[in-house]
């Protein structure tokens, strides 16, 4: 019974140091070298090769490194029978939400306006769009945006959020459903991407929707690359239909060398970093569902794969 680590593009060793700290009687082995693929009944995978899955005859759970999983939904040679299990975890959300404060403070207090006054030496002082007269909507409450969505509210935002089912989160307004997008996208000045990748989701923020939104808003995508149509984006900032825009993830990461977005002077990049998994935070619950699959119990935090998140 072997609990397998497979990753193109992640660094083994902090993973296999913190499952073995919570329990040291797991046999950790990591792709390619593993002594025998029969064995192996767990796959812990973060952007492992499509197909290889197929090759493990004796797998009992799929697990994500991550709180995404569209890593996998892209793999149409995924062993579909076997469970498959996420990452939920409360510093992940913590973390994204110090990003997202750090996104939506960039804006309201004009930093963008500073740094390009400051290129130019001009001095000139602004006045802060206060916190109670911004309107944030958050695309995706789920466990990353409805605990941002709380915490934003709690600072004194105006908070919506949008998502497939109606949400009662304390101080914010929800809307949910395709019939109630644009309402939502009406009545938002900061416009929060938190939504799982799916074939639903993919290229939904475009500049249809960005039209829709107040003449000068802003956007922060911290979801995937691929909700943003990036021509758009500049389309939309350009003439001035936006104001900003802050993005952590791209369709191609690392962000080319020569992609406009890197010269964009209204556009923020930061490296695919708002919340980065930390190992020794998850280890407890990937050990947990490891027992949970050999005692044959309810797997933690399974994904629906028919609506792919
Ligand atoms: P989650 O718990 O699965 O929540 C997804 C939310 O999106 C749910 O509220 C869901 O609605 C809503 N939703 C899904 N499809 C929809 C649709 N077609 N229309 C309207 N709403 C829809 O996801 P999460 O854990 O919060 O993570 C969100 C995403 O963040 C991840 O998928 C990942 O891509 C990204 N992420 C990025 C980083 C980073 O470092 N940049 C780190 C972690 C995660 P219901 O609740 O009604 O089902």
């Amino acid at each position: 019974m072997t609990l397998s680590i497979i990753s193109t593009n992640k660094v083994s060793e902090p993973w296999v140091d913190a499952l073995r700290a919570v329990d040291s009687s797991v046999d950790i082995q990591v792709w390619p070298h593993e002594t025998n693929k029969q064995d192996v009944e767990f796959a812990l995978c973060w952007n492992h090769p499509h197909g290889l899955l197929q090759e493990y005859p004796n797998l009992k759970c799929i697990s994500s490194m991550g709180a995404g999983i569209d890593h996998f939904l892209s793999d149409y040679l995924l062993p579909k029978q076997v469970p498959l299990v996420r990452i939920v975890d409360a510093n992940l959300a913590q973390s994204m939400f110090e990003y997202i404060c750090s996104a939506v403070m960039y804006f309201t207090r004009n930093f963008d306006r500073f740094n390009l006054q400051q290129k130019q030496s001009y001095w000139l002082p602004h006045l802060a769009n206060s916190n109670k007269e911004t309107r944030i909507g958050i695309m995706g409450l789920g466990m990353l945006g409805s605990y941002s969505a709380e915490k934003l509210s709690e600072m004194g935002f105006k908070v919506s959020g949008w998502s497939s089912s109606a949400k009662s989160i304390p101080g914010v307004i929800s809307f949910a459903g395709n019939e109630q997008l644009d309402k939502f996208v009406s009545q938002t000045d900061i416009l929060l991407c938190l939504l799982p990748l799916t074939n639903q989701t993919r290229g939904i923020l475009n500049l249809e929707l960005f039209n829709k939104l107040p003449k000068g808003a802003c956007v922060i995508n911290v979801a995937r690359g691929e909700h943003l149509n990036e021509s758009d984006l500049i389309t939309a900032l350009d003439n001035f239909q936006l104001k900003g825009a802050c993005l952590d993830v791209f369709k191609v990461e690392p962000l080319p060398k020569n992609h406009p977005f890197w010269q964009h002077e209204k556009i923020v990049v930061t490296p695919h970093c708002s919340s980065i998994t930390d190992p020794v935070s998850v280890a407890p619950q990937i050990v947990e569902n490891y027992h949970r699959m050999l005692k044959g119990e309810p797997l933690l935090n399974q994904v629906d794969l028919t609506r792919g998140y």
